[in-house]
């Protein structure tokens, strides 16, 4: 089976081929192409949502034609077609899913949405180490930070999540407070390399809370508050409060999922999301996890963030796992909003 999947929920327009192998085993990717829109927003510090859903338009066609290319596979070969369902902003996602349902249609193939997170949770099983289910997962992105039981596909429990801001979230705004430039995240994390970790004195909020979530909406205001103490100074410091900055994140991130993973039993743990491509939390996830006999899955760093071979994994997967695929209906829908542990293997 040929399972072709887009991605359009955000900022990235991802488009990738994958094989379900016929004697069974786990999906291969043929190919992939992404194209990233940062530097189109770069202009207005973040994410414009209707400059995304026209970019998208441009670029999911001439995508699609690449990859087939690129696997040498022909439209007709397809078997499946899936897109990202949500969540997302939606006139992105809507030009996903129309662009799916309609090569679908024309097709006569079915096709399949998929969510979003599942694509992300799922895209370590692209690594040469792919791991096994159960697992303890951290799911790390732009928008969520939830710390999760898998037990399968479509078998998710969430255990703890951020009760504010995500992780990218705080590594994004606290580099724009910083000056640096969208998305902040790897900005920081450049900048951090030079810094002293030490230098400030920055909260590490629900560290001890006693359950599993987190909170990172107040990090920021430290981060503020620390800014406009230095004043005109800020330059000269700026490389020790972004790694003071990054080290809080990546303690809290560490330690509650230390924590997560101990108390399920597992031994186990997968790490998703754009923020899993942050060289100190893997480091330090390593370090701790190699302690206590703990395996460490990650996806290949470049497909942390946004892509489209996750969205056809985790299609792959889902028909895998028992899922139909009778939508041949092509009426579409998106779901701009979408809890991950609201979705079963089925549906
Ligand atoms: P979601 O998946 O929750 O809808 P998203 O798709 O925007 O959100 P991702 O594409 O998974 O999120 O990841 C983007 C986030 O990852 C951004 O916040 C970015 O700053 C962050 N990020 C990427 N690389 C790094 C890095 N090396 N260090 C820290 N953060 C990083
Ligand atoms: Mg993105
Ligand atoms: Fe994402």
């Amino acid at each position: 089976q040929l399972i072709l999947g887009i991605e359009s929920s955000c900022d990235e327009t991802g488009v990738a081929l994958v094989r379900v192998p016929a004697g069974g085993g786990l999906p291969q990717l043929l190919a992939h192409g992404l194209h990233s829109q940062i530097e189109m927003h770069r202009a207005y510090g973040g994410v414009v949502p209707e400059l995304a859903s026209r970019d998208h338009i441009r670029r999911v066609l001439p995508l699609t034609e690449q990859v087939l290319a690129d696997a040498q596979v022909a439209l007709a070969d397809l078997d499946v077609v899936a897109f990202t369902r949500g969540p997302g902003l939606a006139g992105a996602l809507l030009v996903g899913a129309g662009v799916a349902c309609a090569l679908g249609a024309a097709l006569g193939k079915p096709v399949l949405g998929v969510h979003h997170l599942e694509g992300h949770l799922l895209s370590p099983f692209l690594s040469a180490d792919a791991p096994q289910f159960p697992f303890v997962a951290l799911l790390v992105s732009g928008g969520h930070t939830q710390l999760m039981r898998v037990d399968g596909v479509g078998q998710y429990t969430i255990l703890g999540e951020t009760i504010d801001d995500a992780a990218g979230e705080a590594f994004d705004k606290s580099a724009k407070l910083l000056g640096l430039p969208y998305p902040g995240g790897p900005e920081l994390a450049k900048l951090a390399e030079g810094g002293n970790p030490q230098a400030f004195k920055l909260p590490r909020p629900l560290l001890h809370s006693g359950d599993l979530d987190f909170s990172f909406a107040g990090l920021k205001t430290a981060v503020l508050t620390q800014a406009n103490k230095l004043g005109a100074d800020l330059p000269a410091h700026k490389a020790d409060l972004a790694a003071s900055t990054q080290a809080a994140i990546v303690e809290v991130l560490v330690k509650k999922t230390v924590k997560a993973v101990q108390q399920s039993g597992m031994q186990r743990l997968v790490v998703a999301g754009g923020v899993g491509a942050n060289r100190l939390l893997r480091e330090q996830l390593n370090a701790v996890c190699a302690a206590r006999g703990i395996r460490v899955h990650y996806p290949e760093l470049h497909l942390c963030t946004d892509n489209g071979a996750m969205i056809a994994m985790a299609a792959a997967m889902r028909l895998q796992a028992g899922q139909q695929q009778a939508d041949c209906s092509y009426a579409f829908d998106v779901k701009p909003r979408w809890p991950l542990d609201s979705i079963t293997a089925s549906a």
